[in-house]
């Protein structure tokens, strides 16, 4: 699915410089469910937003689907993402005064124009998928930690990506929560072939995915 190469990442110039990402190569095969693991501050949120082309690395190679990515102006990259790549963060971003239904479609309403009754229609599948199929038209607000962060997973999956990036999606919640996320990903990743990637400072949420990628030094260490 996506070859990343000597990837580098540098903040900052001068005495002020800092190097998080120092050469780092990393290859996902379609379909795979990976947790990305390392220590605070070792790269995890700079390699994904890289990989969902939100930032460019100072230097490196990135090809996902057969395109290079690095060469790709602003336009294309919009475009590619859009079609290609869902995120999944660790404050769901939720709009507190839209519905669970609102908040799903509503990216994808925005960028067509308009609000489809596809669109609606899809929408209510995800969340019923979810386990929310009673909290449809419930306000944002008026939902749980978990059940929020599952309308952030079904609002990544509206537009059905090859890629979906989850930074610390499960950092909030509590473990029967974030249990029940994981299994609701595990499962779409088995049903769908989505292929996911996910950071996490929990080994026992890394090892509910198939491989564990650790980041140290700026490079993949294991
Ligand atoms: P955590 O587990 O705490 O989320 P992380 O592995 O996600 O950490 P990053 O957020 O990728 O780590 O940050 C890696 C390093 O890059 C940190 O030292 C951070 O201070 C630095 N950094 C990240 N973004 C920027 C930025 N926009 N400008 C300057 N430095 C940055
Ligand atoms: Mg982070």
């Amino acid at each position: 699915l996506l070859d990343v190469r000597d990837l580098v990442k540098t903040f900052g110039i001068g005495e002020a410089e800092t190097r998080v990402l120092r050469g780092l190569t990393l290859h996902l095969e379609r379909g795979e469910m990976a947790a990305l693991l390392g220590p605070s501050g070792s790269g995890k949120s700079t390699l994904l937003t890289i990989l969902g082309t939100l930032m460019k690395p100072t230097s490196g190679q990135y090809r996902m689907l057969e395109r290079d990515l690095i060469a790709a102006d602003d336009r294309a990259l919009t475009e590619f993402r859009n079609a290609h790549i869902g995120f999944v963060f660790q404050f769901h971003n939720l709009l507190p005064d839209f519905t669970a239904l609102e908040n799903v479609i509503f990216p994808t309403a925005v960028r067509e124009g308009r609000e489809t009754p596809q669109a609606r229609t899809r929408g209510r599948a995800l969340l019923t998928r979810m386990g929310l199929a009673d909290r449809i038209d419930f306000p944002a607000t008026k939902l749980s930690g978990g059940q929020k962060q599952r309308v952030a997973v079904a609002r990544a999956l509206m537009n059905s990506p090859e890629l979906v990036l989850a930074d610390e999606p499960t950092g909030n919640l509590d473990r029967v929560s974030a249990m029940q996320v994981m299994d609701l990903i595990a499962q779409i990743n088995r049903e769908e072939g989505t292929t996911f990637l996910i950071s996490t400072h929990d080994e026992k949420i890394a090892a509910l995915c198939q491989r564990q990628i650790v980041v140290g030094d700026g490079v993949v260490t294991g």
